[in-house]
């Protein structure tokens, strides 16, 4: 269960490049376009359902009534389905609220340590609850509980997994309604705020309680894993922590429901490393080709930053670094480009608006004051790229800046170190965006810390060819080592260890 969908079904007169389209069964129906989704979420788990085949249920993003079969789900993807989508459509109300609101203007800040951008009205909340009703019914549709009108019995042990922030109610309202055998897990993928943090929210316990309510909880680091059990020992009295053993036992006050067993785990996400390496490596992916695309000089070093338009993503402080290079260090003038794929994200939300809109102001401040003509020092290219252009893009550059100031992990940073796995390239790297724990290769910085920031990208496109080897490579074994089969194994491996369940049927 997503928020997003792995494929968008929209009825279109004309197919796009990066979609197929399907005809739809009658001659005098319209045609419908089926469009893969972007995104470091569907982009993970689309090759996993493909293999365990199963059912995708989420927020249906295209036109309402496109490809549905007789049971409501459609299969994907459209040329050879692997597994169903089953898609919830949410009224526009609702989408603002439960997603452009609760979701992104409360969870997505409190989340990223960002309390002063929490924009909260009073429709949010029940909007957030609503959504999370709607999509359990959905999954009970799926399972086939038995429970709901038309549904049928499941043919075997369901295992519902959850992503991420928009549904930390979903397994509460799930619990009691599935078959015992069935084990409800989910991925929390930002970070998880200090208890201090939390508290600010006055849906703190709700939040908490609604987690609990699973059977499995996963965060990608420890220090997300550890703020979420000291959260529930500050703000639940009556749950009881079990550091050791990663548990919570949970008894509600109310007596309501019964005793819980939550086992809480940290397992990074990764990408498809090998995949990504051999793609990034085949002839179509050309970086001559697209630095060419750019204006840039075979010399120019290019300095590249790939990343939605989000604050957490610190673009500001990075282009005022980056304007500090260029002030202390003239020799850089002329001779570095820094590219910016910085495509606008939850646009309608004020806070992105505000924020792209400055972002834009000084882009055209640095150029202003530094460039020629014949040279241009920040190139904002605002629309996304396809990924091949990306993985081009990769290899093009000299160095890649993940400069947030808090990210759940980060897998732009694990893309460019795939894509140049057998070049060359230098990461500067936030400390505080996760991916940074699990490297050692890459020239951390403190995004906050402008000179320091200009400091390090100055060193980042000067490190002599076998310090760039050694830390790629190094770079390159911990995105092996953590790539999205073992995110998956990890998931198995927990099913297997957890106190009250004994099934293992999720291997790839
Ligand atoms: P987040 O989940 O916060 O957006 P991640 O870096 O973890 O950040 O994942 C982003 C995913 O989206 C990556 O797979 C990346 O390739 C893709 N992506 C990010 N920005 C762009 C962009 N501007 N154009 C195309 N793809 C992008």
């Amino acid at each position: 269960v997503s928020n997003r969908e792995p494929y968008v079904h929209s009825y279109s007169t004309q197919s796009q490049s990066d979609s197929s389209a399907t005809s739809a069964p009658s001659g005098d129906d319209p045609e419908i376009s089926v469009e893969r989704s972007t995104g470091g979420l569907t982009t993970a788990l689309d090759p996993v359902l493909q293999r365990l085949g199963g059912t995708w249920v989420a927020w249906g993003s295209g036109d309402a009534d496109a490809a549905v079969a007789d049971d409501g789900t459609v299969g994907v993807p459209p040329d050879e389905p692997a597994y169903d989508l089953e898609r919830v459509f949410l009224e526009e109300s609702t989408v603002e609220d439960y997603y452009y609101g609760y979701s992104n203007s409360t969870l997505w800040p409190l989340c990223h340590g960002d309390l002063g951008r929490i924009r909260s009205e009073p429709s949010h909340w029940p909007a957030y609850v609503r959504a999370n009703e709607r999509f359990a019914d959905a999954v009970l549709e799926s399972v086939g509980s038995g429970l709901g009108p038309g549904t049928e019995a499941p043919s075997q042990d369901p295992i519902v997994w959850i992503q991420d922030y928009h549904f930390a109610l979903l397994g509460d309202r799930l619990r009691g309604r599935l078959p015992d055998s069935a084990v409800v897990a989910q991925f929390w993928h930002v970070p998880w705020p200090s208890p201090d943090d939390l508290r600010v929210s006055p849906n703190a316990t709700a939040l908490l309680e609604g987690l609990l309510a699973t059977d499995l909880l996963g965060f990608h680091l420890e220090e997300y894993r550890r703020n979420f059990l000291e959260s529930v020992d500050r703000l639940l009295p009556s749950a009881s922590v079990d550091r050791e053993a990663g548990t919570v036992r949970y008894v509600a006050d109310d007596g309501q429901q019964p005793p819980s067993l939550t086992r809480v785990y940290a397992q990074p996400i990764g990408i498809d490393a090998s995949g990504v390496r051999d793609e990034a490596m085949s002839p179509a992916v050309s970086p001559e080709s697209v630095r060419a695309d750019y204006n840039l000089a075979p010399s120019d070093d290019l300095l590249l930053g790939v990343e939605r338009l989000d604050y957490a993503k610190g673009i500001r402080k990075r282009l005022r670094a980056f304007e500090h290079l260029l002030e202390t260090r003239p020799e850089w003038r002329g001779a570095v480009t820094h590219l910016m794929v910085s495509t606008p994200s939850r646009e309608g939300i004020p806070e992105y608006e505000i924020y792209s809109q400055q972002v834009r102001e000084r882009v055209a401040a640095v150029n202003d004051r530094f460039g020629t003509d014949d040279w241009t020092p920040v190139r904002h290219v605002a629309e996304p790229v396809d990924w091949e252009r990306l993985l081009a893009l990769y290899r093009a550059a000299d160095a890649l800046v993940v400069s947030s100031r808090r990210d759940g992990l980060n897998l732009v940073a694990m893309e460019y170190v795939a894509a140049n796995a057998s070049e060359s390239g230098a990461v500067v790297g936030s400390e505080f965006a996760g991916v940074n724990d699990l490297f050692e290769g890459s020239i951390e910085i403190n995004p906050y810390d402008v000179c320091g920031t200009a400091t390090e990208i100055d060193r980042a496109l000067q490190l002599d060819p076998d310090d760039q080897h050694d830390r790629l490579r190094s770079m390159w074994h911990a995105v092996q080592r953590n790539d999205v089969g073992e995110w998956v194994r990890r998931l198995d491996r927990e099913l297997a260890a957890h106190p009250s369940l004994a099934v293992t049927t999720c291997e790839p």
